[in-house]
């Protein structure tokens, strides 16, 4: 019995909705590394509790004549050795790095056997100014107690790493899998010969750190290393004009106002969720699988880092944009999951979420793979309007997820640039209709702060090729023309409902090919749903 529990708890998670993954992550880890414990002495001073060997000194004094801190260092260790358990030749320690600050010196040792290094080991000693010893920390284990121990390994890298990967199901890209040979202290087996192997992976995502047996490929301890957690932040859902549903300027409380904020526009910021935070350096950040915040273009507005990770801002704040992309992107990339594709080429995705020097309009920039997001001063901050942000996180998906793409140039006169600019309308109003399904038909209404040359409706009554105007180089109409097949789509998300349709709409981007035209474009959904549904 006790086999099956494990493997049931195993194999459970698999059932449940790919949204919940990250979820299941806990399970991949082992954590088997033997604590060192240690007791207090009547000095005041911690020792270890098997061995009696000096842990954490802090009244430690030890002046030498030497001036140099490896010197004094090694005058220390010899002279010390007993005290703090190490061998007789001091062939167990090497010093492995030492640092100088303003407050002296710190001396990084480790521990080897065999002159092979002991995992999770390190000896410190602190120099002051005056080349005086004053501080150490010991935490090499007490590895004498396993006597002699075999340095040859029985298995090679290569099948470590097979094992470990083969633990993972690593799916997609592995960005580096540095290995090493090791001895490694497990709370169940004691001291073992061991490959430390670390694989980061997209998927499952981590920063996987794995010890090996080199004696018989038993896995002693899996741990991810990467650090994520949740925050929360406030932000627009869409924009304020829709969830307040207002025209733009209502009541003279709804509009820009160069930036100000006013109870208005406060009363529309809603708080949620922001998944998988990075937690680096003691700051949260929004960095995270599916979207990296950064500052890549002017004007330069810093992207917060914070000590808790409450993103909390209101728009007048420089913050706010960086915390809609954040939000609004990680959603998209986890909409794509949930309809059951696979996003590894979007993932990390760059905003920045003030840039193009403060332009009036937003781009996704397909030779760097970043979207940029324009305006400020007196026209609104376009990462205000989650309409803008999801329409350009369309053209990511066209890019990115269209595997012809990138293959040759555009044709001159073709009906694409239409094409995706219909879809990225499409993307971005599919969402806000599942929010508010009886206010979702113009889209940018704030971004474009309720200018008709720039808002568009997404309902109208638009025949292909009847309202087609014809573009030249200068494309002049794709935004226009791409309102006949966003209307369309929006029709069919009528009758079939969100799921389907947008379904319908990442399963066509594997078909279409680099450069379809807009008729090709629409047809190509009728054998896609056939098949399909
Ligand atoms: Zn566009």
């Amino acid at each position: 019995m006790k086999k099956i529990l494990p493997l049931l708890l195993f194999v459970l998670p698999i059932i449940l909705t790919i949204a919940q993954k990250v979820e299941e992550l806990p399970m991949l880890k082992k954590l088997n590394l033997k604590p060192i414990e240690t007791i207090i002495d009547e000095q005041g001073r911690k020792i270890d509790k098997e061995t009696g060997a000096l842990r954490i000194n802090r009244n430690e004094y030890f002046k030498s004549e030497a001036e140099d801190a490896n010197e004094i260092a090694w005058s220390f260790l010899q002279t010390k050795q007993e005290v703090y358990g190490l061998s007789h030749n001091l062939n167990d320690i090497k010093i492995k790095r030492i640092v100088e600050s303003p407050a002296g010196k710190y001396v990084y040792c480790r521990q080897y056997v065999n002159d092979i290094p002991v995992s999770a080991t390190n000896f410190i000693i602190y120099i002051n100014k005056k080349n005086i010893v004053t501080y150490t920390l010991n935490e090499f284990r007490n590895v004498a107690k396993y006597g002699d121990m075999e340095s040859n390994p029985s298995i090679t890298e290569n099948t470590a790493l097979t094992i470990a990967n083969e633990y993972l199901s690593i799916n997609g890209a592995i960005i580096d899998n540095p290995t090493e040979l090791v001895y490694f202290e497990s709370m169940d087996k004691g001291l073992e010969l061991a490959w430390k192997i670390n694989i980061a992976s997209m998927d499952p995502m981590g920063d996987w750190q794995f010890f090996i047996s080199a004696e018989d490929g038993n896995i002693i301890h899996v741990e991810d290393i990467n650090i994520s957690a949740n925050g929360s932040g406030k932000i627009f859902n869409p924009n304020p004009l829709v969830s307040a549903n207002v025209p733009y300027g209502y009541n003279n409380c709804y509009l820009h106002n160069n930036g100000a904020t006013n109870s208005c526009l406060d009363g529309q910021l809603v708080q949620v969720t922001l998944q998988d935070l990075t937690y680096e350096n003691g700051l949260y950040k929004l960095k995270g699988p599916y979207c990296v915040v950064q500052d890549m273009e002017p004007p330069n507005v810093p992207i917060p880092e914070l000590s808790t990770p409450n993103f909390h801002y209101n728009r007048d704040q420089g913050e706010f944009g960086a915390v809609m992309c954040y939000y609004h992107i990680d959603l998209a990339a986890r909409r794509i999951l949930e309809l059951g594709y696979n996003v590894d080429s979007l993932k990390y995705l760059r905003v920045d979420p003030h840039g193009r020097e403060g332009q009036y309009n937003a781009f996704y920039i397909p030779s760097k793979n970043y979207i940029t997001l324009g305006g400020g001063g007196k026209y609104v901050y376009l990462a205000e309007d989650a309409d803008i942000i999801w329409h350009e996180y369309a053209h990511a998906i066209w890019y990115r997820f269209n595997p012809t793409q990138g293959t040759g140039s555009m044709p001159i006169r073709t009906e694409t640039p239409s094409v995706k600019e219909g879809l990225a309308d499409y993307w971005a109003t599919s969402y806000k209709r599942s929010l508010y399904p009886n206010n979702w038909a113009t889209y940018g209404l704030w971004g474009g702060m309720g200018d008709s040359t720039l808002i568009r409706q997404i309902d109208l009554d638009l025949v292909y090729p009847d309202n087609y105007q014809v573009d030249g180089v200068m494309r002049m109409y794709e935004h226009s023309n791409g309102q006949i097949l966003s209307a369309a789509l929006m029709k069919i998300w009528g009758d079939l409902g969100r799921e389907i349709t947008d379904k319908l709409f990442l399963e066509a981007h594997l078909i279409w090919g680099e450069h379809p035209d807009m008729r090709p474009a629409m047809c190509f959904y009728k054998p896609v749903k056939n098949d399909y549904f």
